[in-house]
């Protein structure tokens, strides 16, 4: 008898996004003639650049023959695409890593959510809160969260990013954390660490012998110099942190898929008879086994993101996407509303106004699904809701600056006039 995995059933069964779209589409099937701005799921929207467009035409070219022709390519990715890396994103930050430290993958989140394969399964893991859902829900999957109740797993230890600490989470206290989640810039508030806040936690880890697993998908968004771009930058951070990049933001691969996993040689774990093994030998080890490599025509179009033609290409649709955050900001913030984020990565984080609540008598943030609604019905415009990245996103929304400026416009002229009517 074949059985199943049964901490597959304990995963929640609504996937934010498909509970959104599903609310949408009531919207929209009641609602025929209105059309719907999406300013809600984090896709990019702008097409890819000149220099990355030739690049895969070259690429595609080359296979066209017996002798430019390539089959399985090596599973840590080319070395043409290593070295670009090294070279462009790494040594100029002071950061010197060696060639097979870095692993190209099909996008950062197979390896976000693979990544932790390589751990015992009752490592007591750490996240941010909110969060980008796959960190646990990979966890879930290998039975690592213990059970879910009331909007929290039992075996998680969740580190509160808000308004009130000022979105830096604070080191865990008693129990400590063996894993650790991080992500900045952060999904879903747009906030950033700086590298005196980054140093505290490289030093808890180096002091509990934790791991932290860095995803800076966003990096490419920073535009304050003394924010980190990498966990390297901080020193120590090679023996205790594993870093995980996309070319996705950065340059609109969500639908190329390319992405890269730093895993330093000096990081290890622990066996239960206390033999260090290196996480590097073991990923390799792992994606030798379960990967083949990402495809040679997206890697040389990751390649071409680092030609200097390619380098001002992807900045300038970056630009264009921050443009749009500066304009969300100065709306929302002149209409009152309470916003985070948004200077350094392409998500506004936005408190939910306040409203009087009956059942207690007193003013209260309105839900975050409730808020939703009312601007899905009020002004047809969609964010989402912050409690979907969970329990201390309750009371906010995240508006994505990934829209067209004219998309971006228009949603900001309805929130406007709703806003007027609405108070
Ligand atoms: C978009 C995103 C990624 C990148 O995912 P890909 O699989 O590379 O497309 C990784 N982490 C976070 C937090 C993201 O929002």
């Amino acid at each position: 008898m074949a059985l199943v995995n049964i901490h597959f059933l304990n995963l929640q069964q609504n996937y934010l996004f498909a509970d959104i779209a599903k609310k949408v589409n009531a919207f929209k099937v009641m609602h025929p003639k209105d059309d719907v701005i999406s300013l809600g799921i984090g896709d990019v929207t702008q097409p890819l650049c000149p220099a990355v467009i030739e690049a895969m035409h070259r690429a595609a070219d080359e296979m066209a023959t017996a002798k430019g022709f390539h089959g399985y390519g090596p599973e840590q990715g080319y070395d043409f695409l290593r070295e670009a890396i090294l070279k462009n994103d790494f040594l100029p930050r002071g950061v010197h890593l060696d060639m097979d430290e870095i692993f190209i993958n099909d996008g950062a989140k197979s390896d976000t959510g693979n990544f932790q394969e390589l751990l015992h399964w009752d490592n007591f893991i750490g996240v941010t809160d909110p969060i980008y859902p796959v960190y646990i829900d990979s966890n879930v999957m290998i039975g690592r969260c213990g059970t879910f109740r009331e909007g929290r797993w039992t075996n998680v230890r969740y580190m509160p990013i808000t308004a009130e600490n000022g979105f830096v989470p604070e080191l865990p206290k008693g129990r400590p954390v063996d894993v650790i989640y991080l992500c900045y810039p952060n999904n879903p508030t747009g906030t950033v660490l700086t590298k005196q806040e980054l140093r505290k936690w490289v030093n808890y880890a180096l002091k509990n012998d934790a791991l932290i697993l860095f995803d800076a998908a966003y990096q490419a968004y920073i535009r304050d110099p003394e924010i980190p771009h990498s966990i390297y930058e901080i020193r120590g951070a090679r023996k205790c942190a594993v870093e995980f990049r996309s070319f996705s933001k950065t340059a609109g691969f969500t639908g190329i898929r390319c992405g890269y996993t730093i895993v330093p040689k000096d990081v290890s774990v622990s066996t239960f008879e206390g033999e260090r093994i290196s996480l590097n030998h073991l990923w390799f080890r792992r994606q030798c086994t379960k990967f083949n490599g990402t495809s040679y025509i997206s890697q040389r179009a990751a390649e071409a993101t680092y030609t200097p033609e390619g380098r001002q290409q992807i900045q300038q649709t970056i630009d264009y996407y921050m443009e749009n955050a500066s304009k969300l900001l100065t709306t929302l913030r002149g209409l009152g509303y309470e916003c985070y984020g948004g200077e350094n990565a392409p998500y506004i984080w936005m408190r939910t106004p306040d409203t009087f609540q009956k059942e207690t008598g007193t003013m209260a943030p309105i839900s975050s699904w409730k808020f939703f609604e009312n601007l899905l019905y009020g002004a047809n415009v969609v964010c989402t809701p912050g409690v979907g990245f969970g329990p201390s996103g309750e009371g906010y929304v995240r508006f994505t600056a990934f829209g067209s400026h004219e998309q971006t416009d228009e949603a900001l002229r309805r929130i406007e006039k709703w806003t007027n009517v609405e108070c």
